[in-house]
């Protein structure tokens, strides 16, 4: 006979459902509840996967299938260390999996980071994700714009900026967020990498969405193709940067040969390499430029050095899109220069090495962000399997009833949702969507409002 496990995972991203999912096929005698500080369950495919990206989104079908099948109980509007602390879990639970990933941004140490009109990606992404705890208006008052960074995140909010609002208009982004779109002054965006055009992080189609933009011209600099750019036979040079470099060689040539009565977009997407970033520049307590270090590949062909040379941009807003970090969770060891909960193989460990008993993590709060959704499924199946290897030592709660916490939690005046509440919350953004007098046809539209989502869900 198996043991009769129960177990909390907080987290209803990719990383959590997958990780849950995976522990029920190969424990079944298993009660998993998973806890959310949102409302709505998904995460990141909610509220990071950028609103334009619906083949991305349409992850949450495959998840949303672990979670109807029932074995997985859904609770949202918890917040662990406040609603739900790890006394809670020991006292209900055999174990628990933290999932709870990274969504703030790294921080970028130079002068001027601080200045109005300096914005972390994650920030922007939360808001035009419609995130329920980041404010419902954005400054989109800047022509030009800098984009620093070099990964998917700065393409996303390179072509986010970009794009016409119109063009985002089938899809499930809140009304706040198109007319904030629609009003932008924006012209021109530029992209920096403090590598070169061969170390790109993004991936290829992503990479080649941006060149496929309506009304939006990619730009590309001389200065940043020295002689044979790039190197096929070079060390670490995957068919991903095979094909980069090829999308990227088509726009250097669609650009040198664009003819004199070519049409010209009314927006400019420019890529830059080769650039540092060392201060951003202000005046009157506002971005004004931002002032970069030209860089030039080392002999290893990956990193870079500065050259001493420095160049200036008048930028009227800075987006710093160079990584995420994952925030501490009370009561949990956390490794604060990675960003990550202090853990081996998924087993969470002291300072000192020691493993805390009941105590697992998974996905980016594991690993640090990095790394496609796909890759969260071996993250959590390497996190289970030394889970499950640990069976017998877990140790027994002491209240094994699987309603007794929803009784304290509903005592303690906490508001918590539901599967069948987020199945009323989806079923209304997608009345709102089919509802909407757009020229487009819209599938959902997202309810921002944290009071207002619980309030659909509670009923
Ligand atoms: P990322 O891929 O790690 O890229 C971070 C970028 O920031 C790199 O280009 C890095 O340069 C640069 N950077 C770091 N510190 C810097 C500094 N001090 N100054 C200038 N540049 C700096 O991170 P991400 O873009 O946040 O993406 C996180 C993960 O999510 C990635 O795996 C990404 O693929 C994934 N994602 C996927 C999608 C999608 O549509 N498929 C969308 C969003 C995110 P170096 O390379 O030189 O270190």
């Amino acid at each position: 006979m198996t043991k009769q496990l129960r177990v909390a995972i907080i987290g209803a991203g990719p990383a959590g459902i997958y990780a849950g999912n995976i522990l029920k096929t190969q424990h079944p005698d298993v009660a998993i509840d998973l806890f959310d500080s949102l409302p709505a369950p998904y995460g990141l495919i909610r509220y990071g996967v950028a609103p334009d990206h619906p083949r991305i989104k349409g992850i949450v079908n495959s998840l949303h299938e672990m979670l109807a099948e029932g074995s997985i109980r859904f609770y949202g509007n918890v917040t662990f260390g406040r609603d739900l602390t790890l006394n809670d879990i020991r006292k209900h639970y055999h174990a628990v999996i933290f999932a709870t990933g990274a969504i703030k941004d790294a921080d970028l140490n130079i002068p001027g980071v601080d200045l109005e009109g300096s914005y972390g990606a994650a920030d922007f992404v939360s808001w035009y994700d419609g995130h329920p705890d980041y404010p419902r208006t954005w400054p989109l008052v800047a022509e030009n714009v800098a984009v620093l960074g070099n990964g998917n995140v700065a393409l996303d909010v390179a072509r986010v900026l970009a794009k016409h609002a119109d063009d985002m208009l089938s899809t499930d982004i809140p009304a706040n967020v198109y007319e904030g779109l629609k009003a932008s002054p924006v012209t021109d965006v530029h992209v920096f990498g403090r590598r070169g055009p061969a170390q790109i992080k993004f991936t290829p189609i992503e990479l080649r969405e941006l060149g496929e933009v309506e009304d939006v011209d990619i730009v590309l600099y001389d200065e940043d193709f020295p002689e044979g750019w790039f190197n096929e036979d070079a060390e670490g040079v995957t068919n991903q940067h095979r094909v980069m470099a090829r999308i990227i060689e088509g726009w250097r040539e669609r650009q040198a040969n664009r003819g004199a009565d070519e049409p010209v977009a009314s927006r400019r997407l420019h890529l830059h390499f080769f650039s540092s970033p060392v201060e951003i520049l202000g005046a009157d307590g506002r971005v004004s430029g931002i002032k970069f270090e030209r860089t030039a590949l080392n002999p290893d062909g990956a990193s870079v050095h500065g050259t001493g040379e420095f160049v200036e941009y008048a930028v009227e807003a800075v987006y710093r899109a160079i990584g995420y970090f994952g925030s501490e969770l009370p009561e949990v060891p956390f490794d604060d220069k990675h960003g990550v909960i202090r853990n081996q193989g998924g087993r969470v460990i002291d300072e000192s090495g020691q493993q805390q008993a009941g105590l697992y993590a998974t996905g980016w709060i594991k690993r640090g962000p990095v790394g496609l959704i796909g890759h969260t499924k071996s993250d959590a199946s390497e996190t289970i399997e030394n889970l499950l290897a640990d069976i017998d030592s877990l140790v027994d709660p002491a209240v094994a009833d699987s309603d007794a916490l929803l009784a304290e939690l509903t005592a303690r005046g906490v508001e918590f949702t539901t599967w069948s509440g987020w199945l009323q919350l989806d079923a209304h953004e997608r009345a709102l969507g089919e509802a909407d007098q757009s020229p487009v046809q819209r599938e959902r539209v997202k309810v921002v409002d944290r009071e207002e989502q619980v309030r659909i869900s509670r009923g």
